[in-house]
């Protein structure tokens, strides 16, 4: 076999969730870069969605709307994906709401519909997405399943506590996976990023910044590059032993 030296995803098929910007976003514009055809999934953003579908060039590229929490749009999503591009090769469960629910919020309703929509979007979306592109894997031989959890899965949260066990359950969706899926050449694996900057980070980087970074060894929160390329390399057969795995990518701000 030649010795795997460089990323070629030509011939695969990626469908990428909550790719309308942010880590997504970077995701699919390098699988895509990497040879892949990519399914860029959004929710809201269409606009967003079609301009880097455009940037990609329409013959490589889809957008595809869902939300992921809903589970009748994962499967049009996964149906939609397979009728145009044939097959899913590669999943990255990456779409994630992130919204303040403290424990000594004032209204237990609210509390209650805050962790109802945090694992109806980050975690059933995920294994949801799972099942049904565990179908088409199948039938071609196998697949990857790349869940982006966060460093909250083994912190936890002081004022998000629901997305925190959201996270901490994607990591056991990964382990999971990788154990009983590894006969259908479906291979699983994790990433756990630290702060990083885009749209979900803002307001707690710009009410925290110092307190953030005094976290970090490196002292600098990380980009969309940082968590895309470990993503990217995990899609890739240089990852190909990696099952079950999670990877930090977070600075050194902690591990697990
Ligand atoms: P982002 O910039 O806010 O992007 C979030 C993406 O998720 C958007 O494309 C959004 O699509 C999509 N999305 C949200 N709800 C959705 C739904 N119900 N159905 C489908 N898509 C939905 O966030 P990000 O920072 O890139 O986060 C990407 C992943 O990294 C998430 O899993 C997040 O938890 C994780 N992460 C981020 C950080 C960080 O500091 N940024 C740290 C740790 C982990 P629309 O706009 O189209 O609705």
């Amino acid at each position: 076999m030649e010795p795997k030296t460089t990323i070629d995803l030509a011939g695969k098929v990626a469908l990428i969730t909550g790719a309308s910007r942010g880590i997504g976003r970077e995701s699919a514009l390098r699988m895509a870069l990497a040879g892949a055809k990519v399914a860029v999934n959004y929710h809201r953003s269409e606009k967003e969605a079609q301009s880097l579908v455009r940037e990609i060039g329409d013959q490589k590229a889809m957008a595809v709307r869902a939300d992921v929490g809903t589970p009748g749009d994962v499967q049009t999503m996964i149906d939609a994906v397979v009728k145009r591009f044939g097959r899913i090769d590669i999943l990255v469960n990456n779409a994630a709401t992130f919204a303040k629910n403290p424990f000594d919020g004032p209204d237990y309703a609210a509390w209650q519909r805050g962790w109802r929509t945090t694992f109806d979007v980050n975690v059933f979306g995920a294994a949801n997405a799972a099942y049904l592109a565990m179908r088409s894997m199948r039938k071609t031989g196998g697949g990857k399943i790349i869940n982006i959890a966060s460093r909250a899965a083994f912190r936890g949260e002081t004022e998000f506590p629901d997305y925190g066990a959201s996270k901490a359950a994607l990591v056991n969706l990964t382990r999971s996976i990788a154990r009983a899926c590894a006969e259908d050449n479906i291979i699983a694996s994790c990433v756990a990023p630290g702060f990083i900057e885009t749209e979900m980070a803002r307001s707690q980087l710009e009410a925290h910044l110092e307190e953030i970074l005094e976290q970090i060894p490196l002292g600098r929160v990380g980009t969309v590059d940082d968590v895309a390329a470990v993503i990217l390399f995990l899609a890739s057969p240089m990852a190909d032993y990696l099952n079950g795995v999670t990877i930090d990518v977070n600075g050194g701000s902690w591990f697990h």
